[in-house]
């Protein structure tokens, strides 16, 4: 039996299994000289990290496609837990450099990912992440390290970072710093620097007591030269990306003692079973058998803790925050107490170096300040006490302010263009006559984030036609005010399209005053929220089966095809259209999704690689029916595979804009192209679709296929929308 053989184990498929054995055998063998080093005698564990990458462990949680594993957050945690079983310090520089691969494969430029991923997936470079500073802690917005812009680009940056792991000896770094100290929080960066560059120099100080293996070290900077491509998060993106990436931290706190007390444990009770005394084995005496049965449960508890924060996280639940928070803090609480109770189990001998329990004692007392300190837990915990249960509902109606006065400025996501024509998203606060003129003034309950959304707060496109914008293209909420007859406070409401968060202010804000031509009644059975988690993606697929329906299309005529089938329009598409007894194939580059895609009800699974590049004009006749999110070569290709006379209703550009594609399935097949466009769509059509949304679309499909932010996570999720990384619906709750 080891640390990782436990009841959890069963829920695991085989390969996750197998990795955790794997990491069992490494914690046991090859870190046994590391556990056994005196409190103050641990060396940096850089080696080790290194054989921990060549085995693949630097990769867990990094997608498949950037060279890493594509495994869940919460089989990182549980290698975080294996790993700190036998030493708590080398689990926690194992995962920062996870943390490093992981955030330049999500986030880094081509470049960067060139340049860096490979050599930490293979051991050859190691990182760290440099938040703190000598002056800057817990007040993470106080960092004074400065990045300026340099002469003719690129970015040089002074200053020193404090307590980052790593350091003493590795060669990358994670570096958060301030582009523009008037901007506050909005203005942090991050970059990725190059340790062995003459420009950076370490402040090694000396080792923590029992934290060696960390190699925890500060940085100097003096005018390093950071590459644009270097910038890992970008002006405006650095302070949510550090508080986005906050939720694992704690956890893998939680996870790391939970290994801790484990190891503890096991010492204890093999001690305590085979020293006698007073002629028996000491564990049958009372006091020390309930002692050890009390550290059992506490392990178990705080097992469940992270256990239940991590399946959180990877769930993209809000309710993250305060279970990585309770974790935390349970782990900070309780682990010093009970790894002293093992002690006391051991006696002197428990002091012995080769035991690793002073080591221990001093690890559990460093978890109760890394990555937060228990007070700030408490006080995560506590808001999301008060967002969940305290406020009355009048008290979190748009416009109110924290003491309930109307008629206060509204809080909205407002795009702006800098001066270097790079769009910036901040949130703020907007009055009521800033919103645009229209006939009917709503507080918007839920928005939603769309792929044209997350083009517009990048910047990627130009989606935007005027600034300042407030961008989100649909919006459901109540009406407060109108001055048009067929609305009347209180009626609820939904809009998308007409050019929302594009030509004209949209609904990522708590409020919005629009033309009453355009608003639409929620359905009857529809709430604002599942309005939104429908969005403009599900109807919009609405409409694509709407426009195959009258192209004649029927379940009996043979098998649809839906390309993009991983993204908000493709997951209803198919959804509805298994709902409705066709037999649907999904095109997705994401085939470790299959699962998921077979239970919405597609039948078939095809690579989209098969799709993606240029075909001959003609193929077999394979679909009687297609909904395209992706337009360029693999529209042109779903066009050459149409069976005679079949359609195909075109509504994305998720691959391109173009169409390489000839007149051959046009006019020797008779196959029929429809436009999709749900931005202008006649009132008339968008009621229809509504309705039979409201009607068809199966209620628990999107309960699993959404995720809900607050107004102040929406820039951090944008990124990842456009790469990809995101599946299904993205509902944002404006007034959090
Ligand atoms: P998402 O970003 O949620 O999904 C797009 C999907 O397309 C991805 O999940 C992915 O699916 C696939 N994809 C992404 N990049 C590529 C690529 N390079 N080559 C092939 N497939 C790719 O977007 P939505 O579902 O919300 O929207 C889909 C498209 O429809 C977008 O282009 C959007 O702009 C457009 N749209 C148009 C509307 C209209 O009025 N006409 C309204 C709403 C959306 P997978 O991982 O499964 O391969």
């Amino acid at each position: 039996m080891n640390a990782v053989q436990d009841d959890r184990d069963a829920g695991l498929g085989e390969d996750a299994r197998a990795l955790l054995r794997g990491v069992a055998e490494f914690a046991r063998g090859e870190l046994g000289p590391l556990a056994a080093a005196g409190c103050g005698e641990q060396p940096w564990a850089g080696d080790l990290i290194r054989q921990a990458c060549r085995r693949g462990y630097a990769g867990i949680e990094v997608p498949a496609g950037e060279g890493g594993l594509g495994l869940p957050y919460r089989m990182r945690a549980r290698v975080a837990e294996t790993l700190a079983a036998a030493d708590f310090a080398f689990a926690f520089a194992f995962i920062n450099q996870h943390n490093v691969a992981l955030r330049i494969a999500e986030h880094g430029s081509a470049a960067a990912r060139a340049r860096y991923l490979p050599g930490l997936l293979a051991g050859e470079l190691i990182g760290g992440t440099a938040m703190s500073e000598p002056r800057a802690g817990s007040d993470f917005a106080a960092i004074a390290t400065r990045a300026r812009r340099g002469e003719g680009g690129g970015w040089i940056l002074d200053g020193e970072k404090a307590w980052v792991a790593n350091a003493a000896g590795g060669e990358v770094a994670l570096v958060f710093a301030q582009t523009d100290p008037a901007r506050g929080p909005a203005g942090i960066a991050c970059f990725i620097v190059d340790l062995r560059a003459p420009q950076c120099e370490r402040v090694a100080g000396a080792p923590l007591e029992g934290l060696g293996a960390a190699g925890i070290a500060g940085i100097r900077l003096t005018g390093y030269r950071a590459e644009d491509s270097d910038v890992l998060y970008a002006p405006g993106q650095g302070f949510s990306m550090a508080l986005a990436g906050v939720n694992k931290a704690r956890t893998h706190i939680a996870a790391m003692a939970a290994g801790l007390l484990d190891g503890a444990l096991r010492l204890a009770v093999r001690h305590a079973s085979t020293r006698q005394a007073f002629g028996r084995p000491i564990i049958e005496q009372q006091g020390l058998r309930w002692s050890l049965a009390d550290v059992s449960m506490r392990l178990q508890i705080l097992r469940m803790l992270a256990d239940r924060a991590a399946g959180l996280i990877d769930a993209g639940s809000d309710e993250a925050v305060a279970a990585a928070a309770m974790a935390k803090k349970y782990a900070g609480e309780e682990c010093l107490d009970a790894v002293s109770a093992c002690v006391q189990v051991l006696g002197a001998g428990g002091l012995l170096p080769a035991q690793g329990m002073a080591r221990r004692l001093l690890a559990a007392k460093a978890l109760c300040f890394a990555d937060g300190t228990t007070e700030m837990m408490n006080e995560r915990i506590a808001a999301g006490l008060a967002a969940r249960f305290a406020t009355a509902p009048q008290a979190t109606a748009p416009g109110a302010t924290a003491d309930g006065e109307r008629g206060m400025p509204y809080r909205a996501l407002k795009l702006t263009r800098g001066e270097d024509g790079a769009t910036q998203a901040r949130l703020e606060r907007i009055a009521e006559d800033e919103l645009p003129d229209g006939e009917v003034l709503v507080d918007v309950a839920y928005s939603s984030l769309n792929y044209k959304d997350a083009l517009a707060i990048t910047g990627k496109s130009p989606v935007v036609r005027s600034f300042p914008m407030v961008p989100g293209i649909d919006f459901a909420g109540t009406v407060r005010h109108s001055a048009d007859p067929r609305f009347k406070p209180g009626d609820a409401v939904l809009l998308n399209g007409w050019g929302l968060g594009e030509t004209r202010w949209g609904g990522l804000a708590q409020a919005a005053r629009v033309p009453a031509d355009w608003l639409l009644r929620l359905p009857a059975d529809m709430d604002a929220r599942r309005a939104m988690a429908i969005g403009t993606a599900g109807y919009t697929a609405m409409l694509c089966v709407m426009a195959l329906e009258r192209h004649n299309a029927t379940p009996e005529g043979g098998p649809v095809l839906v390309t993009g089938a991983n993204g908000g329009v493709g997951t209803v598409a198919i959804a509805l259209l298994a709902g409705k007894g066709y037999t649907v194939t999904a095109s997705t580059g994401r085939p470790q999704e299959a699962d998921y895609l077979r239970g919405l009800g597609a039948s078939g699974i095809l690579d989209r690689a098969t799709l993606s590049g240029p075909g001959k004009p003609l193929q077999k006749e394979a679909w009687a029916a297609a909904v395209d999110c992706v337009g360029s070569h693999t529209l042109a290709n779903v066009l050459a595979g149409m069976r005679y006379g079949a359609p195909v209703a075109a509504c994305g550009l998720a691959q391109g804009m173009d169409l390489p594609a000839t007149v051959a399935p046009f006019i020797l097949r008779g196959v029929a192209l429809i436009g999709v466009d749900s931005v202008y769509a006649p009132m008339g059509l968008r009621a229809e679709a509504w309705r039979r949304l409201a009607e068809e679309l199966p209620q628990g499909m999107l309960e699993a296929n959404t995720r809900e932010l607050g107004l102040s996570e929406i820039a951090a999720a944008a990124v990842p929308l456009l790469e990809g990384r995101i599946r299904g619906r993205i509902v944002v709750d404006v007034n959090r």
